[in-house]
């Protein structure tokens, strides 16, 4: 069964907290859900929702949950817990901060029926949680991840890359720490410069430089082959572009793209085809044709936007004619490499 989101934004407004890159006001103000306002929510995405194929979950997103007061929290589930109880949806999902779990609050949240956590870690490096000024330092990640695996939840982590004081080394560290905690997904989100933030200061001072597009996605796919070694499914990579974050005026720098994850995953499919044409070079020597073969889902990762990869594959090798070929015995996300053939998909 496919498992399908139905997403509640509730407010950021109010979040005591002042993360140096967040504008609480631009990112939430005009998504904010009351308790009331949830049954039409999620009566309008059930309408268009085939229940008999999908597993279905209320997601609340976007605050912090756990921050919020308990009567606040008890009014959100109360007002989805008939769906719960009519076994319409599977289960529960919300998102809060490491610093905001207690043994307590976890007990509470399992008895009305949420089944997942989204903790928004953002790094495990202390220097930059103090330099992001999240308010927690990684001894609390760890033991708010441990509170949440003892109890019936699934675990998600979100990682963002480019904060101040963040590098290439630690955003590996953090994700080797994160693989060890297990969890169950991650998302990964490149740091952006939003208006009217403390970053936005820091970055018209000079004192904050943003990942170019370029340095975020090799990051990020560096991330990402780390987790899928370790079949940790990656559900998102990049701000989703909403209609706010889109607005002009909204980000003033850093590494947006509005298919980000693709641009992640055509790096790996370039890293790939360097690998497996090189090793074909080695073993049957330079040839001017080539073609590679992937799955035929697989096409648009291998060839790129505008086939930018094909292009820059044949200049690097100074081949005149790289074909892409489809097998559908072959398993997803990998490549062959063979002789040209006339019969290309
Ligand atoms: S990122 Fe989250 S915790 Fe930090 S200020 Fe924004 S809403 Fe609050």
């Amino acid at each position: 069964m496919k498992h399908i989101n139905i997403p509640i934004f509730i407010p950021h407004l109010g979040c005591p907290f002042t993360c140096l890159f967040c504008n609480q006001r631009r990112i939430s103000a005009a998504q904010e859900v009351k308790p009331k306002n949830v049954i039409a929510i999620v009566e309008e995405h059930l309408s268009t929702i085939d229940s008999t194929k999908h597993q279905i979950e209320i997601a609340f997103f976007g605050g912090n949950f756990t921050a919020l007061s308990q009567g606040l929290q008890e009014s959100y589930l109360k007002a989805v817990n008939p769906y719960l109880q009519r076994n319409i949806i599977s289960s529960i999902r919300i998102s809060t901060r490491p610093d905001c779990i207690s043994a307590a609050n976890l007990r509470f949240l399992a008895a009305w029926g949420v089944r997942t956590i989204e903790l928004g870690v953002q790094s495990f490096n202390d220097d930059v949680l103090k330099a992001s000024e999240r308010g927690y330092l990684s001894v609390d990640v760890f033991k708010a991840c441990h509170l949440i695996c003892e109890q019936v939840f699934k675990l998600g982590l979100q990682l963002m890359i480019g904060l101040p004081g963040d590098n290439y080394q630690r955003d590996m560290e953090s994700t080797q720490q994160a693989i060890a905690l297990h969890p169950d997904m991650i998302r990964i989100y490149p740091t952006l410069v939003i208006a009217d933030t403390e970053l936005e200061h820091m970055y018209a001072q000079g004192r904050y430089k943003p990942l170019s597009l370029e340095e975020a996605v090799k990051i990020t796919a560096d991330m990402l082959k780390q987790f899928q070694a370790q079949s940790i499914p990656v559900i998102r990579m990049g701000l989703q572009p909403s209609e706010e974050l889109r607005s002009p005026g909204t980000i003033i720098a850093g590494p947006f793209h509005p298919a980000f994850g693709e641009l992640v995953e055509q790096e790996i499919f370039k890293e790939q085809a360097h690998k497996a044409i090189k090793s074909f070079m080695m073993a049957n020597g330079p040839h001017k044709t080539i073609s590679i073969i992937v799955h035929p889902k697989d096409i648009s990762k291998m060839t790129g936007h505008k086939r930018k990869t094909v292009s820059y594959l044949k200049e690097f090798y100074e081949i005149d004619e790289l074909k892409i070929r489809t097998n559908t015995t072959l398993p997803r996300n990998t490549i062959e490499v063979d002789e040209a053939e006339s019969t290309v998909s």
